[in-house]
């Protein structure tokens, strides 16, 4: 069988150089999928793929897996939620691990996942498009220099694959630093300074945190409404009392629920700028992926006026920042928290699964998975670790059961090329 599928990569490899005027160094024939895209999603089909006896080729970027938690961020941070919801499938967090584990142990578990499962990305390998060739009936997958060829593309590049970094007028004439959180590691740099944070999502708020416990002076720019739940509620975690009693309750009830708590535990966050929006926290969640920020300390730092509140930038200057409330201030640096954009659209050729707008799949959640001609999406769900567990094992097993009806062909055409001989 393995000697067939060789012979058919062949095909597929001499139709590759056919079909091209511009030669590519190299062309590959993958007999199973190519994921593109080697953080935590990736690693997780390639995981339950291999569990099923389905080879893979994980194509990642840079020079690492997760190079989101590498590379891009910082000292400080934890998962947000407990562990026992941001575990990949088929292998648990160690039981010494925090409830909350750090950057450092969580790209620990992910190299252990990666070892356990022989799982190998190629590295350096930024996929520059894909295409379903119908007439071959196979993706080509391209990077710099390689052509992939294969049946089966799982789309893993994540919710975070480029930095948003928002035109602000003024930017260039702001004689200061202005750098994004992707580039931030701690506040020790800014020690002694007046660091101005946009954006007041999680990351925003606990950069403001840290830049706090380094002795510079944050403020941060709330220009929306903001949900902001304690990180733990009634001895357990937010997110974790959520999920057990939506089993009972309507959203709605459970929104009720965790508002009444968090104005018992944090006050009344309006008072301190910090507007909530209209819809509650799990329901604005489901209709636009907006996430509610856990606190981890941070409000605290707002009441004690260690961190300012500022309203929206309307222009920078050489050394100023102009609000929209008219008020002018003087700051050091700025930082941009200010999110983070999928590539999908810059890559994928196929134009159907994915909106060109946001680079997320059309089909709601739970239905994003499976797009036409075997193209898989995980990792986009806007559900973090847990979302992309669940899309991995559906789409391993979807694959698998392709790759079992088409060894299936194969072997009886084999059988009956054997017949003839
Ligand atoms: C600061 C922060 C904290 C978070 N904390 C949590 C948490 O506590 N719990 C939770 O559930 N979720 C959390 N998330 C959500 C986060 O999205 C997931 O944790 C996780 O990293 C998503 O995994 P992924 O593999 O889908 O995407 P990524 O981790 O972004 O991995 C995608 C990979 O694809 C590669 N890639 C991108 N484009 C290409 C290309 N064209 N060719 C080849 N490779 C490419 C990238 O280099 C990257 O390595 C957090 C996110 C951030 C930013």
């Amino acid at each position: 069988m393995d000697y067939l599928r060789e012979i058919e990569g062949k095909r597929a490899h001499d139709r590759c150089y056919n079909f091209h005027e511009k030669k590519i160094e190299k062309c590959v024939y993958v007999p199973g999928p190519v994921i593109v895209g080697g953080g935590p999603s990736g690693l997780a089909v390639a995981a339950c793929l291999k569990s099923k006896g389905v080879p893979s080729v994980v194509l990642e970027r840079s020079n690492c897996i997760a190079s989101l938690w590498q590379l891009k961020t910082y000292d400080r941070l934890h998962l947000h939620l407990p562990k026992q919801f941001c575990e990949l499938p088929l292998m648990s967090f160690p039981n010494d691990f925090p409830t909350y584990p750090t950057k450092q142990q969580f790209i620990n578990y992910l190299e252990n996942y990666a070892k356990t499962f022989d799982v190998n990305p190629v590295f350096n390998q930024t996929v520059v498009s894909a295409e379903y060739d119908r007439n071959l009936g196979f993706w080509r997958v391209k990077t710099a220099a390689t052509e992939y060829v294969c049946r089966w593309l799982v789309a893993a590049t994540g919710e975070n694959a480029e930095a948003v970094v928002p035109g602000i007028e003024g930017m260039e004439e702001f004689s200061e630093s202005i750098m994004h959180t992707c580039l931030y590691k701690s506040g020790e740099i800014f020690r002694g300074k007046k660091v101005l944070v946009v954006g007041c999502g999680n990351s925003g708020m606990e950069v403001c945190l840290d830049l706090c416990n380094h002795n510079a002076t944050p403020s941060i720019v709330v220009r929306h409404a903001v949900h902001i739940l304690p990180q733990e509620m009634l001895g357990k975690s937010t997110f974790g009392m959520s999920m057990w009693l939506l089993k009972w309750l309507p959203m709605r009830l459970v929104d009720g629920f965790l508002l009444m708590v968090s104005r018992l535990m944090l006050g009344d966050t309006s008072r301190l700028g910090l507007d909530r929006p209209q819809t509650g926290p799990l329901e604005l969640k489901n209709l636009s992926g907006k996430t509610p920020v856990l606190d981890v300390g941070t409000l605290a730092k707002i009441k004690s006026g260690d961190i300012k509140v500022c309203p929206g930038i309307r222009r920078l200057k050489h050394h100023t920042v102009e609000f929209v409330n008219g008020k002018a201030e003087k700051f050091d640096a700025i930082i941009l928290a200010t999110g983070y954009k999928s590539n999908v659209p810059s890559w994928l050729k196929e134009r159907e699964m994915f909106s060109e707008k946001d680079g997320l799949p059309k089909r709601p959640f739970p239905n994003g998975w499976k797009g036409e001609s075997g193209l898989y999406a995980v990792g986009f769900t806007k559900r973090g670790l847990l979302g992309a567990s669940m899309d991995a094992k559906r789409i391993a097993d979807d694959i698998q059961s392709c790759w079992l009806s088409e060894s299936k062909h194969v072997t009886a055409f084999a059988r009956s090329l054997l017949s003839q001989s």
